[in-house]
């Protein structure tokens, strides 16, 4: 069954409007929202983490203290949703593989989760979720529907274009980043170089670690990740991964010739390019370093300083229902 045509008839068996533009949960098929006893209820199509099809559902209630316990009482009425609940929303989802799971049954299941919901939570009642003005309408704050009030939606944007300007303002700390990356990268050079010598092989692991190592000292010394700080922490890695071999080699070699570690160091510096370009591994334990690193730079990016408030705009099913209404 199509998308929308099996969300037409979840919309029928909840009587939840059926709103095709809404991307509450980023499928292009739209969302059922409603509130109902006070609590907002959001059902629809998309991906579970991990890319799985999945069946999504919303319960959002008033800031409760204790998450856990609303956890508590939905969990014998979630059936096969998974369910994650946080101060203010229970996420529900159930991925499937061929067919959608029969829409009755979805029916079925947001009710008794409705009813679990009214035991363990207060119900939102169309007030205000930030200053609890009463009869606020409901808007899309970043696609996650929500009671604000048009005082507080002008005042979160302010305080988020606040936020955004501090943090562009954050002094940072190039030299501090450069002295801490360098660090960084020397120890995991040694103890790159000295694993594979002792335990002659190398784990490509250890390169990703290394790279999430170097990447997080250098963040801490800047402050935060700007374009420079990018490049210092790639350029840090490559060369800690990279010093990590040609100390390896220079154990080698030190080992096989007998001769001092410096003069071991020239020797191998000399034909460095030509070892790790031949040698198994040389330049991927580099690009797994690079992971690494750009795991860090992803988690410490720039946040999102951005709330963007949408209107709900006209439910389908209102819209069908209006147009075969006699006379019209
Ligand atoms: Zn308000």
């Amino acid at each position: 069954m199509k998308n929308k045509e099996w969300l037409c008839q979840l919309s029928k068996l909840t009587s939840l409007p059926y709103y095709e533009e809404c991307r509450i949960f980023g499928n292009k098929s739209g969302a059922l929202i409603a509130t109902r006893d006070g609590y907002i209820v959001g059902i629809g199509l998309g991906k579970a983490p991990g890319g799985h099809a999945a069946v999504k559902m919303l319960l959002r209630y008033a800031k409760a203290q204790d998450p856990q316990q609303i956890k508590q009482a939905l969990d014998p009425a979630k059936g096969k949703f998974k369910l994650v609940t946080d101060p203010t929303t229970a996420a529900l989802v159930r991925t499937y593989s061929f067919a959608k799971p029969d829409a009755a049954t979805v029916a079925d299941q947001s009710r008794e989760l409705l009813a679990a919901l009214k035991t363990s939570a207060v119900a939102i009642n169309r007030k205000c979720e930030e200053c609890g003005k009463a009869d606020t309408e409901m808007v899309l704050l970043n696609d996650l529907p929500a009671y604000y009030c048009s005082s507080c939606q002008i005042q979160l944007k302010q305080k988020l274009d606040a936020a955004a300007i501090e943090y562009e303002n954050l002094e940072t700390n190039l030299p501090l980043g450069l002295l801490y990356g360098m660090g960084a990268a020397l120890l995991g050079s040694i103890a790159w170089g000295g694993v594979a010598y002792l335990l002659h092989r190398i784990f490509l692991w250890g390169a990703i670690i290394i790279g999430l190592f170097v990447a997080k000292a250098v963040v801490k010394g800047i402050g935060k990740v700007t374009w420079s700080a990018k490049v210092m922490i790639g350029l840090l890695t490559a060369a800690s991964v990279a010093f990590g071999d040609a100390i390896f080699y220079t154990l080698s070699v030190m080992n096989q010739s007998q001769v001092a570690f410096m003069r071991a160091l020239k020797v191998v510096l000399a034909t460095f390019w030509r070892l790790e370009t031949d040698a198994d591994g040389g330049l991927v334990s580099i690009l797994f370093a690079l992971i690494g690193a750009g795991i860090v730079m992803y988690r410490t990016r720039k946040p999102a300083f951005k709330a963007r408030f949408l209107a709900l705009g006209t439910p389908a099913t209102t819209l069908s229902r209006v147009a075969s209404l006699p006379g019209r």
